[in-house]
């Protein structure tokens, strides 16, 4: 078997979905298992509704149905004048939807998101494989919640992997080309779950893991892995080749092209993972396999935005010890910041984190009992795999204002200001 992965720029109308189906006919679909996301910006669409279930009950019916008409307006360009049986399909999981949140009195944010924004997955994968029918293409339709088994960690749930392992193997059985969803799976009390933003291509490193695949493809709009975000940088150039360890170490660093999770199950099989253009499926794009570190050899770049920047100071220029250290790192885990840079000297400690939460106020309220805190907001954080000195010159004459500088044998990272 081999497992493709088409993401919502994919499928974001009907001319992309009918690209889908080039793409397929001309790489092959025999023995192959198709991972697809929701539709476009569906997902955040859905996070709208959920949204006002909870904060504005009047508004989430509305939010559903442009939803809904989004979806209807693909349909009808694809199917033309035989669009009963699909219409009839998608509506019943809108409605499933709708009836759940009309008549639940659950009160737990994110187990509600789940089940709401999961119905993404399932119109769009409905779509896809009644259109590839209508095509002639043969295909099976595989519900990802019958394969997928998680904790009841909602919104980031976490596999259980031996059963995982024999529901997909019991699903799949001999089929030949399949269709299922990316970023859902359900939990033992039938509860359907996702494995959080993005999780898509973490499906298809799960479904290619138990399967044994031969290969894992994620199709984009991008030619392949780039050494740099190319909304960000110009002159970016294409990585042929990374090795397991550094993709794990660029997804790490913030490397956004491939979903963090998914490296891991592919190395343990390595199973290679494939990273190509939607748009010309002929050419090689990257491969995450055994192999060569990077290749090309070039710095990478990364940057994350919106980052805190923290240096705390002992109140009597006392220094900043282990036992101030290990309280300072509590807190944070405590108040759930991700913590992306670390610096010591002796009287003072410096950390770059992201505030997902929200989290910051209640926790500079605790820190300033104990320190003195300086708090820098809005910065951001660059880093460079494999770093040369035009590389970091480059990044120096490209930023505002250093604040922050590290490096170690192969990363060097910098907290910087953003030029205005
Ligand atoms: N549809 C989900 C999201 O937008 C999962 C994915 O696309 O990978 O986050
Ligand atoms: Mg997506």
């Amino acid at each position: 078997m081999k497992v493709f992965k088409f993401g919502g720029a994919s499928v974001k109308d009907a001319a992309g979905v009918k690209n889908i189906l080039r793409v397929l006919r001309h790489i092959g679909f025999k023995d192959t298992l198709i991972v697809v996301s929701a539709m476009g910006k569906t997902t955040n669409a859905l996070e709208r509704v959920v949204h006002s279930f909870f904060e504005n009950k009047e508004q989430f019916p509305q939010d559903m149905e442009k939803v809904r008409k989004d979806h209807h307006r693909i349909i009808e360009e694809l199917f033309e004048s035989e669009t009963a049986a699909i219409n009839q399909k998608v509506n019943a999981l809108f409605d499933g939807v709708l009836t759940f949140l009309n008549t639940t009195d659950i009160k737990d944010y994110s187990l509600v998101y789940d089940q709401v924004v999961s119905v993404g997955e399932l119109v769009s994968t409905n779509i896809i494989s009644h259109y590839m029918n209508k095509e002639g293409m043969e295909n099976h339709w595989l519900d990802a919640r019958e394969c997928i088994k998680t904790d009841t960690y909602f919104r980031d749930a976490n596999l259980y992997w031996t059963d995982t392992e024999a529901a997909i193997q019991l699903a799949v059985n001999g089929k030949s080309t399949l269709i299922s969803q990316g970023f859902i799976g359900s939990a033992s009390n039938g509860l359907t779950t996702t494995l959080g933003r993005e999780g898509s291509d973490y499906s298809a490193a799960i479904f290619a893991y138990a399967l044994g695949a031969h290969s894992v493809t994620i199709w984009k709009d991008v030619p392949g892995v780039l050494n740099g975000d190319p909304w960000k940088f110009s002159d970016t150039v294409l990585l042929h080749q990374i090795s397991y360890r550094e993709a794990i170490e660029l997804a790490f660093y913030g490397a956004s092209v491939i979903h963090p999770k998914t490296i891991q199950p592919l190395q343990r099989k390595e199973i290679p993972l494939y990273v190509k253009s939607f748009e010309n499926p002929e050419n090689k794009g990257t491969a995450v396999s055994k192999g060569k570190t990077l290749h090309p050899e070039v710095p990478c770049y990364i940057v994350k935005n919106d980052q805190t920047l923290l240096k705390l100071s002992s109140k009597d220029f006392s220094f900043i010890v282990e036992e101030n250290i290990s309280e300072i790192f509590a807190l944070l885990h405590q108040y759930q910041m991700r913590v992306e840079m670390i610096q010591n000297s002796a009287i003072s400690f410096s950390i770059c984190i992201y505030n997902k939460y929200g989290k910051l106020q209640p926790l500079l309220e605790v820190l300033k009992t104990k320190f003195k805190v300086k708090v820098t907001d809005g910065v951001s954080l660059y880093t460079i795999r494999h770093f040369d000195k035009p590389a970091i010159n480059f990044i120096k004459n490209k930023v505002g204002e250093i604040l922050l500088e590290q490096r170690t044998l192969n990363t060097a990272q910098f907290v910087v200001r953003e030029k205005p």
